[in-house]
């Protein structure tokens, strides 16, 4: 038991919850209603609730679990580095072992051009990180005029103002003023947006409106292009074959720094350690965070590629540009100790060859569900989309009823599966047994039976 909190019910931690606690995306009068589910411990693969209940977590908490709950390893790592040194600043060219350690070591896994790191606290920071030092960059190159961001509609690349501005979500956007210098283009969607086209066709099309933005915009005004790798928090949409290849003979051809963010994708989830390397890109930046402490502390930063930190290094001037926790010792403790396990039980591997094909080749036998129109995915992360009409690719209704319904069933059933719209989308822990996939795909075939019941279809 904790000592700096004592046992309540659930109902007493619900009404303190509704009374006090303003949750990150949350429609704080539903939450004030229903009161919230309460997470009091984990195990493995599972989360337990206030009331008991063992529900087997398909998000890795929010994406960054991506070794399971209970790893003991990680707890010793940040113990002892919290006894030993629980902080100090790394602004004034000041540095600590665990900072030194880490950003040696994520040069090393990273690809040979990628050799530097800057660390912040979060993905969000990330994403801020790289618009500061896309402008340094083209400022010390002479080319102050390189401003503009290009994104694409429904990406995600967190909730500061900068994260915000680069992401394409339309419920952030109409809640905000945006940067002005963001522009976003088409995103990859196939499912949603292909029409009659075959993948690959629209794979180069949606690529190419990069291009014909960059030509609207003025290329010697474009600063640089960001994307998820494999789209997250949009809907795990992965983008046909032929979309990265072409946005990275795009952002080449015209000079633009190519940043892919790599804050899903990163430290497993596609069985390589970046999504750039799964898709064969070469990116100037990769802003990350999440799985790389397996979630036990908050860590983020940006991989740094030769050709921007050569310039930042060679060129004389302070980057007025840090936060407090940059470099954390703690959470870049937690983060050599999520490496280690990684490399030393060969995680990538199995998510790449074994488990990670395991996985998919079960969640693919859904496909055949009367209200499953796609199954797709890659290693460890996969949507399932909700239709009313397999060949038409329709949706039930405008209000995404489906997919609030199947996010209920699968809490019904044991399951977190997250719902984007009418799209299911999961990302368990790498970690999972070949029997823990089996209830997965177990419980979400019951739960979109039930969902099919409930839509009395
Ligand atoms: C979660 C996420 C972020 C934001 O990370 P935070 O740690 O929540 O600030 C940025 N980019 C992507 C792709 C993400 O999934």
């Amino acid at each position: 038991m904790s000592q700096v909190y004592k046992q309540r019910s659930t109902a007493e931690w619900q009404s303190m919850d509704a009374g006090h606690y303003l949750h990150p995306f949350t429609d704080f009068a539903d939450q004030m209603e229903r009161g919230s589910r309460i997470i009091t411990k984990a195990e493995g693969p599972y989360i337990y609730t206030s009331e008991g209940q063992k529900i087997l977590d398909g998000m890795s908490g929010l994406w960054c679990c991506n070794l399971g709950y209970g790893q003991e390893e990680i707890v010793s790592a940040v113990t002892e580095q919290l006894r030993e040194l629980p902080f100090y600043n790394s602004f004034f060219q000041c540095a600590h072992p665990p900072s030194i350690e880490l950003s040696t070591k994520l040069a090393e896994l990273a690809a040979p051009h990628m050799n530097n790191v800057f660390f912040t606290g979060s993905g969000s920071e990330a994403n801020d990180t790289v618009i500061r030092m896309v402008h340094r960059y083209w400022d010390l190159k002479g080319e102050p005029d390189r401003k503009i961001f290009i994104s694409r509609h429904n990406a995600y690349h967190g909730s500061t103002i900068g994260g915000a501005s680069l992401g394409g979500m339309g419920g952030m956007h109409s809640q905000f003023t945006r940067l002005p210098y963001v522009h976003h283009v088409d995103q990859p969607y196939w499912f949603g947006e292909g029409g009659d086209m075959d993948k690959d066709a629209f794979g180069l099309k949606a690529a190419q409106s990069l291009e014909t933005k960059i030509l609207e915009l003025g290329a010697d005004k474009v600063a640089a292009f960001i994307g998820e790798p494999i789209q997250g928090a949009g809907g795990v949409i992965v983008p046909p074959a032929t979309y990265w290849p072409e946005i990275q003979r795009i952002c080449d051809k015209y000079g633009i720094l190519l940043v892919t963010d790599e804050v899903i994708c990163g430290f497993g989830r596609t069985g390589h350690w970046f999504g750039a390397d799964y898709f064969g890109v070469k990116p100037d930046l990769m802003p990350f965070a999440k799985g790389v402490t397996n979630g036990y502390q908050p860590l983020g930063g940006v991989m740094v590629g030769d050709r921007v930190a050569g310039v930042l290094k060679s060129q004389g001037g302070e980057f007025a540009h840090g936060y407090t926790y940059s470099g954390h010792p703690a959470a870049c403790a937690a983060a050599l100790a999520t490496i280690k396990i990684l490399e030393r039980d060969k995680v990538l591997e199995s998510v790449r060859e074994g488990k990670g094909k395991l996985l998919q080749d079960k969640l693919a036998t859904l496909a055949d569900h009367p209200i499953v129109g796609e199954v797709r995915g890659v290693g460890f992360v996969a949507a399932i989309e909700l239709t009313n009409d397999k060949q038409a690719r329709t949706r039930f209704d405008d209000n995404c009823t489906a997919g609030a319904l199947c996010r209920a069933a699968c809490i019904e059933s044991g399951l977190v599966m997250r719902a984007v719209g009418d799209t299911m989308i999961i990302a368990p822990p790498l970690t999972m047994t070949e029997a823990q996939i089996d209830e997965l795909v177990t419980k979400a075939r019951k739960a979109l039976d039930l969902t099919q019941q409930r839509l009395g279809k």
